[in-house]
């Protein structure tokens, strides 16, 4: 697989860092094969967030989730490279908690948001954008998003 999916999630979208943060997976060699804008609704993100909101124990966490992202607009696009790309990607995006994220990375560099701080405002952790985690998520995220 040398194609990967991602997603900028309203909080990158609302700060204007769509093309900022492109530019690290270009600057890193890859390609945009294709992308939009989509304004999201429920049945996309329940869809999308399947697996993590069976995975996640939070209470509310679905909730959350829909408060974050139903009525506003992410950035969706598949990014092609070499052999690895799901994981560079992954790389370069860095951990999950912007505020655990090396300051190289884009969740490092442009957040600083935390779990804490994000249960204490009854909303998911912002942390700017979604990378695909394996082909298969790949093939179903892709799928979802632009057809
Ligand atoms: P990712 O691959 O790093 O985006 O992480 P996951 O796919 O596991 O989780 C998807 C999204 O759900 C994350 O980007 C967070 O926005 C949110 N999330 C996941 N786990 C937690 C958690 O333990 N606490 C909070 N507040 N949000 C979480």
């Amino acid at each position: 697989m040398n194609k990967t999916f991602i997603m900028l999630k309203p909080d990158a979208m609302k700060r204007g860092l769509e093309q900022e943060i492109i530019k690290h997976f270009t600057d890193d060699g890859m390609t945009i094969e294709k992308s939009n804008h989509v304004l999201v609704n429920e049945e996309l993100i329940l869809n999308h967030y399947k697996e993590v909101i069976e995975k996640v124990t939070i209470v509310g966490f679905k909730e959350r989730l829909l408060r974050e992202f139903v009525g506003e607009t992410v950035a969706i696009y598949v990014l092609s490279g070499t052999e690895g790309i799901i994981e560079r990607v992954r790389e370069l995006v860095g951990p999950t908690e912007p505020v655990k994220a090396d300051k190289h990375t884009i969740r490092g560099k442009y957040s600083q948001d935390s779990y804490a701080l994000a249960a204490d405002e009854d909303r998911p952790v912002r942390n700017l954008i979604h990378a695909s985690d394996s082909p298969e998520s790949v093939i179903k995220e892709t799928s979802l998003w632009f057809d």
